[in-house]
Protein backbone atom coordinates (compact mmCIF):
# COMPACT_ATOMS: atom_id res chain seq x y z
CA UNK A 1 0.00 0.00 0.00
CA UNK A 2 1.15 3.54 -1.00
CA UNK A 3 1.44 6.52 1.46
CA UNK A 4 -1.22 9.02 -0.82
CA UNK A 5 -3.34 5.33 0.19
CA UNK A 6 -2.72 5.27 3.68
CA UNK A 7 -3.19 8.98 3.83
CA UNK A 8 -6.42 9.13 2.36
CA UNK A 9 -7.76 6.24 4.35
CA UNK A 10 -6.89 7.75 7.40
CA UNK A 11 -8.82 11.11 6.23
CA UNK A 12 -11.78 8.75 5.41
CA UNK A 13 -11.93 7.28 9.24
CA UNK A 14 -11.45 10.19 10.82
CA UNK A 15 -14.66 12.01 8.52
CA UNK A 16 -16.51 8.57 9.55
CA UNK A 17 -16.08 8.65 13.03
CA UNK A 18 -16.64 12.22 13.14
CA UNK A 19 -20.15 11.96 11.80
CA UNK A 20 -20.62 9.03 13.77
CA UNK A 21 -20.31 11.13 16.58
CA UNK A 22 -22.75 13.60 15.18
CA UNK A 23 -25.05 11.47 14.27
CA UNK A 24 -24.95 10.24 18.19
CA UNK A 25 -25.09 13.74 19.34
CA UNK A 26 -21.54 13.48 20.72
CA UNK A 27 -18.64 15.70 20.53
CA UNK A 28 -15.92 14.39 18.12
CA UNK A 29 -13.52 15.64 20.25
CA UNK A 30 -14.41 12.86 22.53
CA UNK A 31 -13.68 9.95 20.49
CA UNK A 32 -10.16 8.78 19.70
CA UNK A 33 -9.02 6.34 16.93
CA UNK A 34 -6.56 3.50 17.73
CA UNK A 35 -5.18 2.76 14.72
CA UNK A 36 -4.12 -0.96 14.57
CA UNK A 37 -1.39 -1.98 13.03
CA UNK A 38 -1.10 -6.04 13.67
CA UNK A 39 -0.03 -8.09 10.83
CA UNK A 40 1.57 -4.74 9.23
CA UNK A 41 5.62 -4.20 8.61
CA UNK A 42 7.40 -1.57 9.64
CA UNK A 43 7.65 0.25 6.36
CA UNK A 44 3.49 1.03 6.68
CA UNK A 45 3.70 1.99 10.26
CA UNK A 46 6.53 4.29 9.45
CA UNK A 47 4.56 6.06 7.01
CA UNK A 48 1.76 6.09 9.50
CA UNK A 49 4.15 7.86 11.80
CA UNK A 50 4.73 10.76 9.06
CA UNK A 51 0.89 11.26 8.68
CA UNK A 52 1.18 11.89 12.36
CA UNK A 53 -0.10 8.67 14.31
CA UNK A 54 2.07 7.85 16.65
CA UNK A 55 -0.25 5.23 18.90
CA UNK A 56 -0.62 1.74 17.40
CA UNK A 57 -2.60 -1.06 18.80
CA UNK A 58 -0.74 -4.82 18.35
CA UNK A 59 -2.17 -8.20 19.78
CA UNK A 60 0.76 -10.12 20.07
CA UNK A 61 3.41 -9.52 22.42
CA UNK A 62 6.33 -10.69 19.93
CA UNK A 63 5.34 -8.15 17.02
CA UNK A 64 5.46 -5.13 19.79
CA UNK A 65 8.95 -6.78 20.55
CA UNK A 66 10.00 -7.10 16.77
CA UNK A 67 8.28 -3.81 15.54
CA UNK A 68 9.55 -1.71 18.61
CA UNK A 69 12.93 -2.30 17.53
CA UNK A 70 12.61 -1.87 13.64
CA UNK A 71 11.10 1.30 14.82
CA UNK A 72 13.28 2.29 17.31
CA UNK A 73 14.08 5.76 16.29
CA UNK A 74 10.02 6.45 15.84
CA UNK A 75 8.42 8.08 19.12
CA UNK A 76 5.86 5.25 19.16
CA UNK A 77 3.60 4.06 21.92
CA UNK A 78 2.67 0.53 21.69
CA UNK A 79 -0.92 -0.28 22.79
CA UNK A 80 -1.67 -4.01 23.48
CA UNK A 81 -4.84 -5.00 22.93
CA UNK A 82 -4.78 -9.02 22.13
CA UNK A 83 -4.91 -11.83 24.69
CA UNK A 84 -1.37 -11.94 26.79
CA UNK A 85 -0.12 -15.02 27.95
CA UNK A 86 1.69 -14.27 31.16
CA UNK A 87 5.23 -15.58 29.92
CA UNK A 88 4.84 -12.51 27.53
CA UNK A 89 4.29 -10.63 30.20
CA UNK A 90 7.85 -9.31 30.31
CA UNK A 91 8.11 -7.99 27.08
CA UNK A 92 5.02 -5.69 27.32
CA UNK A 93 5.88 -4.30 30.67
CA UNK A 94 9.08 -3.50 28.81
CA UNK A 95 7.63 -1.74 25.73
CA UNK A 96 4.02 -1.08 25.65
CA UNK A 97 2.38 2.01 26.84
CA UNK A 98 -0.66 0.45 27.70
CA UNK A 99 -2.07 -2.91 28.25
CA UNK A 100 -5.90 -2.68 26.80
CA UNK A 101 -6.95 -6.59 27.46
CA UNK A 102 -6.03 -6.90 30.88
CA UNK A 103 -8.76 -9.57 31.72
CA UNK A 104 -7.53 -11.91 34.70
CA UNK A 105 -6.06 -11.98 37.85
CA UNK A 106 -3.08 -14.07 36.94
CA UNK A 107 -2.06 -11.46 34.41
CA UNK A 108 -2.47 -8.66 36.64
CA UNK A 109 0.31 -10.44 39.30
CA UNK A 110 2.68 -10.86 36.16
CA UNK A 111 2.60 -7.56 34.38
CA UNK A 112 2.86 -6.28 38.49
CA UNK A 113 5.93 -8.24 39.13
CA UNK A 114 7.63 -7.23 35.73
CA UNK A 115 6.63 -3.61 35.83
CA UNK A 116 8.21 -3.27 39.22
CA UNK A 117 11.31 -4.82 37.88
CA UNK A 118 10.99 -2.44 34.75
CA UNK A 119 10.42 0.66 37.51
CA UNK A 120 7.20 1.52 35.31
CA UNK A 121 3.84 1.89 35.65
CA UNK A 122 1.41 1.90 33.05
CA UNK A 123 -2.26 2.70 32.19
CA UNK A 124 -4.70 -0.27 31.78
CA UNK A 125 -8.28 -1.50 30.74
CA UNK A 126 -9.95 -3.98 32.27
CA UNK A 127 -11.39 -6.26 28.78
CA UNK A 128 -14.80 -7.67 29.42
CA UNK A 129 -16.48 -10.33 28.00
CA UNK A 130 -19.90 -9.11 27.10
CA UNK A 131 -21.12 -11.46 24.07
CA UNK A 132 -21.30 -15.16 24.80
CA UNK A 133 -19.22 -16.05 21.77
CA UNK A 134 -16.77 -19.25 23.75
CA UNK A 135 -14.13 -17.36 21.65
CA UNK A 136 -13.34 -14.20 22.93
CA UNK A 137 -11.83 -13.71 25.83
CA UNK A 138 -12.26 -11.25 28.70
CA UNK A 139 -13.24 -11.07 32.16
CA UNK A 140 -16.97 -12.29 32.59
CA UNK A 141 -18.77 -8.99 34.03
CA UNK A 142 -20.00 -10.42 37.66
CA UNK A 143 -16.33 -10.16 38.32
CA UNK A 144 -15.82 -6.73 37.37
CA UNK A 145 -16.49 -5.50 41.01
CA UNK A 146 -14.20 -7.79 42.87
CA UNK A 147 -11.29 -7.33 39.96
CA UNK A 148 -11.47 -3.45 40.34
CA UNK A 149 -11.75 -3.45 44.19
CA UNK A 150 -8.23 -6.17 43.51
CA UNK A 151 -6.39 -3.48 41.15
CA UNK A 152 -6.72 -0.73 43.60
CA UNK A 153 -4.05 -2.74 45.20
CA UNK A 154 -1.46 -2.45 41.83
CA UNK A 155 0.68 0.43 41.52
CA UNK A 156 2.21 -0.06 38.80
CA UNK A 157 -1.08 -0.39 37.06
CA UNK A 158 -3.69 2.42 36.50
CA UNK A 159 -7.09 1.57 35.28
CA UNK A 160 -8.70 3.90 33.28
CA UNK A 161 -11.65 2.16 31.70
CA UNK A 162 -12.93 -0.98 29.83
CA UNK A 163 -12.42 -2.63 26.48
CA UNK A 164 -14.97 -5.17 24.84
CA UNK A 165 -15.14 -6.78 21.52
CA UNK A 166 -18.53 -6.98 20.36
CA UNK A 167 -20.05 -10.31 19.45
CA UNK A 168 -19.56 -11.30 15.49
CA UNK A 169 -23.38 -10.89 14.54
CA UNK A 170 -24.94 -9.45 11.63
CA UNK A 171 -27.43 -8.00 14.25
CA UNK A 172 -26.88 -4.72 14.92
CA UNK A 173 -28.89 -4.84 18.05
CA UNK A 174 -26.88 -7.73 19.54
CA UNK A 175 -23.60 -5.78 18.32
CA UNK A 176 -25.36 -2.77 20.15
CA UNK A 177 -26.06 -4.50 23.20
CA UNK A 178 -22.37 -5.53 23.90
CA UNK A 179 -21.65 -2.05 23.56
CA UNK A 180 -24.40 -1.04 25.95
CA UNK A 181 -23.26 -3.53 28.55
CA UNK A 182 -19.47 -2.33 29.13
CA UNK A 183 -21.11 1.43 29.85
CA UNK A 184 -22.98 0.45 31.61
CA UNK A 185 -20.66 -1.46 33.69
CA UNK A 186 -18.72 1.85 33.41
CA UNK A 187 -21.46 3.41 34.67
CA UNK A 188 -21.84 1.61 37.72
CA UNK A 189 -18.13 0.92 38.52
CA UNK A 190 -17.79 4.95 38.90
CA UNK A 191 -21.18 4.80 41.38
CA UNK A 192 -18.46 2.95 43.02
CA UNK A 193 -16.13 5.16 43.51
CA UNK A 194 -13.52 4.03 40.47
CA UNK A 195 -12.25 6.71 38.26
CA UNK A 196 -13.02 4.90 35.22
CA UNK A 197 -13.45 7.21 32.13
CA UNK A 198 -12.30 5.47 29.09
CA UNK A 199 -14.39 2.80 27.26
CA UNK A 200 -12.96 1.36 24.19
CA UNK A 201 -15.26 -0.42 21.72
CA UNK A 202 -15.63 -0.52 18.22
CA UNK A 203 -13.33 -1.74 15.24
CA UNK A 204 -13.91 -1.07 11.54
CA UNK A 205 -17.07 -3.28 10.87
CA UNK A 206 -19.20 -1.80 14.33
CA UNK A 207 -17.76 1.27 15.39
CA UNK A 208 -20.89 3.51 14.94
CA UNK A 209 -23.21 1.57 17.44
CA UNK A 210 -19.91 1.48 20.31
CA UNK A 211 -19.95 5.69 19.46
CA UNK A 212 -23.56 5.33 19.87
CA UNK A 213 -23.06 3.85 23.27
CA UNK A 214 -20.19 5.96 24.49
CA UNK A 215 -17.42 4.48 23.25
CA UNK A 216 -14.51 7.10 23.77
CA UNK A 217 -11.61 5.20 21.35
CA UNK A 218 -12.51 2.64 18.88
CA UNK A 219 -9.95 0.42 17.78
CA UNK A 220 -9.77 0.75 13.82
CA UNK A 221 -6.89 -1.68 11.61
CA UNK A 222 -8.27 -2.73 8.17
CA UNK A 223 -10.28 0.82 7.30
CA UNK A 224 -6.42 2.29 7.80
CA UNK A 225 -4.29 -0.58 6.81
CA UNK A 226 -6.38 -2.87 4.35
CA UNK A 227 -6.97 -6.15 4.68
CA UNK A 228 -4.75 -8.41 6.96
CA UNK A 229 -3.44 -11.67 5.24
CA UNK A 230 -4.45 -13.56 8.31
CA UNK A 231 -8.38 -14.20 9.24
CA UNK A 232 -9.04 -13.04 12.71
CA UNK A 233 -9.73 -16.34 13.53
CA UNK A 234 -5.80 -16.39 13.73
CA UNK A 235 -5.85 -14.13 16.24
CA UNK A 236 -9.03 -15.17 18.35
CA UNK A 237 -8.37 -19.34 18.71
CA UNK A 238 -11.45 -21.05 19.86
CA UNK A 239 -10.28 -22.20 23.41
CA UNK A 240 -7.38 -19.77 25.73
CA UNK A 241 -4.04 -21.42 25.81
CA UNK A 242 -2.24 -20.23 28.33
CA UNK A 243 1.57 -21.55 28.18
C1 LIG B 1 -7.78 -6.60 14.94
C2 LIG B 1 -8.41 -5.94 16.10
C3 LIG B 1 -9.11 -4.72 15.95
C4 LIG B 1 -9.27 -4.02 14.60
O1 LIG B 1 -10.11 -4.74 13.76
P1 LIG B 1 -10.54 -4.17 12.32
O2 LIG B 1 -11.79 -4.90 12.03
O3 LIG B 1 -9.43 -4.49 11.39
O4 LIG B 1 -10.74 -2.70 12.45
C5 LIG B 1 -9.66 -4.15 17.08
N1 LIG B 1 -9.53 -4.72 18.29
C6 LIG B 1 -8.87 -5.87 18.48
C7 LIG B 1 -8.78 -6.44 19.84
C8 LIG B 1 -8.29 -6.51 17.40
O5 LIG B 1 -7.64 -7.66 17.60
Amino acid sequence: MDTAYLASNWVRIRRRVDDACRMAGRDPAGVDILPVSKTFGPELIRAAVALGLHRFGENKAQEIRDKSASLADCDIDWVMIGHLQTNKARDVARLASEVQSLDRLELVEALDRRLQQERRAIDVLVQVKTSSEPSKYGLPPEQLPDFLNTLRGYDTLRVRGLMTLAIHSSEPAEVRGCFRLLRELRDQAVAQGHELTRLSMGMSDDFPLAIAEGATEVRIGTAIFGNRSYPDSHYWPEAPVES
